[in-house]
């Protein structure tokens, strides 16, 4: 950890613990000190850590070719598309390399769409407050947060900010200027928030009445984290353009940016581009990765995990009354506290589990959709531990 310190760029504050390895919830430093993991890599490893199908996937690649140009073709790269289109509502998949990239992708191709339509001056893409779209310029341009941007000025022109669940101020925004609406169908990073019931049904009808796409960044939501394979299925809305990473390869970087054919006909061969995007090798592993999510029935297990989670969440709730709030869809669950929860996540970590705290008072939970309710039972104890000699 010294070494660590000394050498590796100082943008993580880091908690004092070496991981060494990990198998399906359960991971393991180096002193050999187990955790269960609440984390799951913020969300990517929905699948667990070492998943043997995975793993099988991946190495059985990685003795037969790594990578090659985008410019020829490879079988698992057109099998994943065929995998997502099958399995939403997009018709075209573009690949890169990371959540930052498929948002970047995103951006380029809602402004490329209207001005292949002579309508140059749609450029502006309307986000949400408090959103998290990624650290790239045009995607901290997009963030809601000002804490994102701070010092990078100027950022990227072009976008404007609602309240997120706020139609009314969705509808005074939108102009004969905007090309997009860009938000995460719950948002994560924000704090866990809900649309409420009808909020992205009537953002589909105001982008529909507009003329202007409406973008989801389910790079967080995605992947089986809120009980179905997208969260957007939850709300019965579809969008124009979807972006993907975190959970789609289970912790091999790759991002992926999905649209419906008349849009993604707005990029043509040299539109866009990236060295990475879409490998033999990560794509390999991803359609593992969805497979075993949809056919293993493991979105439908998350989903009763979550159930049961969430319940024991309510009952902490009715125990503690520093809790106010517990929040969240699927596996993307939180508890807001009135107090500063930051020394909550290392109190836990010595007890052996590891959870986040976003936005200083909200604990979230994004643990593997494979999760055992005797880990959930475990940490609902030691919270409850905490709570009652601190709290
Ligand atoms: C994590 C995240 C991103 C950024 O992904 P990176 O892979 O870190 O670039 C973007 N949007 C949402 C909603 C995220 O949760």
């Amino acid at each position: 950890m010294e070494r660590a310190d000394a050498v590796i760029a100082k943008t993580y504050k880091r908690f004092p613990v070496l991981l060494e390895k990990g198998s399906s919830s359960t991971l393991v430093d180096t002193d050999g000190r187990k955790y269960a993991d609440f984390v799951a890599g913020i969300a990517v490893c929905n699948l667990g850590h070492a998943h043997p199908a995975v793993t099988r996937a991946l190495t059985a690649q990685a003795q037969r070719l790594w990578h090659v140009s985008n410019l020829y073709y490879t079988r698992p790269q057109i099998d994943l598309a065929g995998w997502l289109v099958k399995n939403s509502f997009a018709d075209r998949v573009f690949f890169c390399n990371s959540g930052a990239e498929a948002n970047e992708a995103a951006i380029k191709l809602a402004r490329k769409y209207y001005q292949e339509r002579d309508q140059k001056q749609r450029f502006r893409i309307i986000t949400m407050e408090r959103s998290f779209h990624g650290r790239t310029m045009a995607t901290l341009s997009a963030t809601g947060q000002n804490k994102i941007k701070k010092g990078f000025d100027p950022v990227l022109e072009g976008f404007d900010f609602v309240p997120f669940d706020d139609v009314e101020a969705l509808k005074s925004k939108i102009a004969e200027d905007t090309c997009a609406v860009m938000l995460e169908p719950v948002q994560g990073e924000g704090g866990v928030r809900c649309p409420a019931p009808g909020y992205l049904s009537a953002v589909r009808e105001i982008c529909d009445q507009n003329d202007v796409l409406l973008i989801f960044d389910e790079i967080q939501t995605g992947m089986g984290r809120t009980g179905k394979l997208f969260a957007y299925q939850n709300f019965d809305v579809e969008p124009d353009i979807m972006t993907l990473a975190k959970a789609l390869a289970n912790g091999l970087p790759i991002g992926a940016m999905l649209a419906k054919e008349q849009v993604a006909d707005a990029f043509g061969p040299g539109a866009h581009a990236t060295t990475f995007g879409g490998t033999p090798l990560v794509t390999a592993a991803a359609l593992e990765v969805c497979k075993t999510l949809v056919d293993g029935k493991i979105i439908e297990q998350g989903r009763a995990r979550a159930a049961y989670f969430r319940k024991k969440l309510h009952r902490l709730k009715e125990r503690h009354s520093c809790i106010v709030d517990v929040r969240g869809i699927g596996l993307l669950l939180g508890i807001k506290v009135n107090f500063n929860a930051e020394s909550m996540v290392v109190e836990c970590m010595q007890r052996g589990f590891l959870i986040n705290c976003i936005q200083e008072h909200i604990l979230r939970f994004v643990p593997p959709l494979v999760i055992t309710e005797e880990e959930i039972d475990a940490l609902i104890n030691c919270l409850d531990d905490l709570l009652r000699k601190e709290h």
